[in-house]
C-alpha cells in the first residue's frame, strides 16, 4: 500500500457533484485513489509522504481532449506563422514527413512534459501521421507517455486523403516523400486493429486507452468512416476527428455522396455519445442539435481558433443546446504553446466574442467554475471515463496544484478559483499527480530531465529541418546573423 497525505490546502475545488470548495483543507491518496478529503484539522496521522500546500489552490488534474504530440518539435516555424488552415498544412507536411522514430520519442515527451507542468493528467493525442516507414511510432508514443507519467488516450489516427488541393501543391515538392504520409484504408484499418490489440485496457483507471479516427472526414473514401466505427465499437473505444465542415466538404460531400456532412456522419455511425469532434467553429444550428440529441461532444481549442483565424466556436449556444463541451490546447504547429492552464484561460475569455451578426450575451458566459467544468469532468465524460475528472473519495488521484503567492494572484482572495482561470501570468503547476503518483513537484518534473527532453526535441527539430530542406529546396528557417530579418516570403511564392 502506498499513500500519500496533502495538508494544509489553501483551496481545494473538488469538481464533485456539489462543486464542493474548501479552505485550508488536506486529501489523502491510497493506492492511486482518494481516499478522503476535508477540512483541516486532517485526522489522517500519517502516510508514506505528506506534502504542505500551504498558499495553493487544488484542483482536479485537467483532461486535454485534443493534442498533436508529433508537432511539438516544429513550432513557430516562419512559413507557418501568418498562414490560415491550408497553407499552414502545406508548409507544414514537408518537416512531418520527415518523421522517425527518434523525433516522434522526442515530441511525445516535450508534450506530455508541458502538459503535466501545467495541471493535465490525462491527456489525448490525435496521432494521425504515422508512416509505416517510420518505424513503430505507436509504441514510441505509448511507452514515452508512461514513462512520463500522463493518463493517455492514444487517438490511433490517420490520413487517407489530404485536405483541399494540399496533395497537388506538394507533389512537385516532395515527390515520392508524400505517398509515405497518405495512408491506404485497408492498412490502416489493419494497424488500428493492431493498436487496440496491444494497447487498449478497457479496466477502470487504465493509464493507456486506444480510441480511432482519421484527421479529417474522408468523404472521398466514404465507406472507411464506418469500418472505423465499427471497429471502435468491438474494442469500446472512442472516436475523434476534426470537424469544421467548409463549403468545399459540403460540396464534396453533396456531389460525392449525395449527402450533407452531418448525415455523411451519421450514416457512418458516427454520431453518438463516445465521439467528440475537435473545433467545430462551424456548426450551424440544426448541427448543434444534432450534436445534442446524438451525445457528441466538441474539444474547444480556443487558441488554434485565434492562430488560424477560424471563427469563434458557438460554445453559449451548444452548452444551451446540451452539447457536452471540454478543452484541448490541439497541437503544438496551430497552439505553438502546448500549456493547458493557458488554453484554459483563453477557452474562458474566447466564446465572449460573437462572429458575424450573433452576439453572445453576458448571462451566458462561461463563469470560471463553468470552464474548469469543461476541463475537468466534461473531459472525462467525452473520453468515457468516469474515474478521473473530480477529487472524491474512490476517483483517481489526478490532482493538480497552483501556488497562489504570486504577484500575478494578488488579490484574488474573494474567489481564488476565479484568480486562477481569470489572473495569471504563467501557467506553471506547483504540484501534478497521476494516479497517486507525484509527476511534477515545486514546479519541476520529476518523472525525466525537463533540460534533456529539450536538448532532444530542438536536436530533432533540426533533424526535419535539415532533412525537409534538403529535400525541397526551400528555406524553413530564418538565418542569424545582423539584421534587417528578412521578411519571409508570403506562402504564395512557395511555389516556387
Ligand atoms: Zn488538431
Amino acid at each position: 500500500m502506498s499513500s500519500l497525505l496533502l495538508r494544509g490546502i489553501g483551496w481545494l475545488y473538488t469538481c464533485d457533484e456539489r462543486h464542493t470548495l474548501l479552505e485550508n483543507a488536506w486529501l489523502h491518496v491510497v493506492d492511486g485513489r482518494v481516499a478522503a478529503l476535508g477540512p483541516e484539522p486532517c485526522p489522517v496521522p500519517a502516510a508514506d509522504r505528506s506534502v504542505d500546500l500551504t498558499g495553493c489552490i487544488v484542483v482536479p488534474g485537467f483532461v486535454n481532449l485534443h493534442h498533436h504530440f508529433f508537432q511539438s518539435i516544429t513550432r513557430a516555424i516562419p512559413r507557418s506563422q501568418r498562414a490560415t488552415a491550408f497553407d499552414w498544412l502545406f508548409s507544414l507536411y514537408p518537416l512531418w514527413a520527415e518523421l522517425d522514430e527518434d523525433a516522434m520519442r522526442a515530441a511525445t515527451a516535450a508534450a506530455c512534459a508541458e502538459l503535466l507542468l501545467t495541471g493535465a493528467t490525462t491527456s489525448v493525442d490525435h496521432s494521425y501521421l504515422l508512416p509505416a516507414r517510420a518505424g513503430d511510432l505507436a509504441l514510441a508514443q505509448v511507452e514515452t507517455a508512461k514513462s512520463l507519467g500522463i493518463r493517455f488516450h492514444f487517438v490511433r489516427g490517420c490520413m487517407p486523403t489530404m485536405e483541399g488541393d494540399i496533395a497537388e501543391r506538394l507533389r512537385p515538392l516532395m515527390g515520392g516523400r508524400l505517398d509515405g504520409i497518405v495512408d491506404d484504408g485497408d492498412a490502416v484499418l489493419a494497424a488500428m486493429r493492431g493498436a487496440l490489440q496491444r494497447f487498449q485496457d478497457t479496466a477502470p483507471f487504465a493509464m493507456t486507452r486506444v480510441d480511432l479516427g482519421p484527421t479529417t472526414v474522408t468523404y472521398r473514401k466514404p465507406d472507411l468512416m464506418g469500418r472505423i466505427a465499427k471497429l471502435a465499437k468491438e474494442f469500446d473505444a472512442g472516436l475523434h476527428t476534426h470537424y469544421q465542415p467548409r463549403a468545399v466538404e459540403y460540396d464534396m460531400a453533396r456531389d460525392l455522396l449525395g449527402n450533407t456532412p452531418l448525415g455523411f456522419l451519421r450514416d457512418s455511425g458516427w454520431l453518438g455519445p463516445r465521439t467528440w469532434m475537435a473545433h467545430c467553429t462551424e456548426l450551424s444550428d440544426s448541427e448543434i442539435d444534432a450534436f445534442a440529441d446524438a451525445g457528441c461532444g466538441v474539444a474547444y481549442c480556443a487558441r488554434t481558433a485565434v492562430r488560424l483565424g477560424y471563427k469563434v466556436p458557438r460554445i453559449a449556444r451548444m452548452r444551451a443546446q446540451g452539447v457536452t463541451v471540454g478543452i484541448g490546447v490541439d497541437g503544438a504547429g496551430s497552439n505553438d504553446s502546448g500549456s493547458m492552464l493557458s488554453e484554459i484561460r483563453l477557452a474562458h475569455l474566447l466564446h465572449r466574442v460573437h462572429a458575424g451578426p450573433e452576439t453572445v450575451p453576458e448571462r451566458d458566459w462561461l463563469t470560471p467554475y463553468d470552464t474548469l467544468l469543461m476541463a475537468t469532468r466534461n473531459g472525462a465524460r467525452l473520453l468515457g471515463r468516469d474515474d478521473v475528472g473530480q477529487l472524491a473519495p474512490g476517483m483517481a488521484a489526478d490532482i493538480a496544484a497552483f501556488d497562489l503567492r504570486r504577484a500575478a494572484y494578488v488579490g484574488t482572495v474573494a474567489d481564488p478559483l476565479g484568480g486562477l482561470v481569470l489572473a495569471g501570468a504563467d501557467a506553471a503547476a506547483a504540484l501534478t499527480v497521476v494516479n497517486g503518483r507525484v509527476v511534477v513537484e515545486r514546479g519541476r518534473l520529476v518523472t525525466a530531465d525537463e533540460a534533456a527532453i529539450a536538448e532532444h526535441g530542438n536536436r530533432a527539430a533540426e533533424r526535419l529541418l535539415r532533412a525537409a530542406e534538403a529535400r525541397t529546396g526551400l528555406a524553413f528557417r530564418i538565418p542569424p546573423g545582423p539584421g534587417p530579418r528578412p521578411t519571409v516570403p508570403p506562402i504564395p511564392s512557395m511555389r516556387q
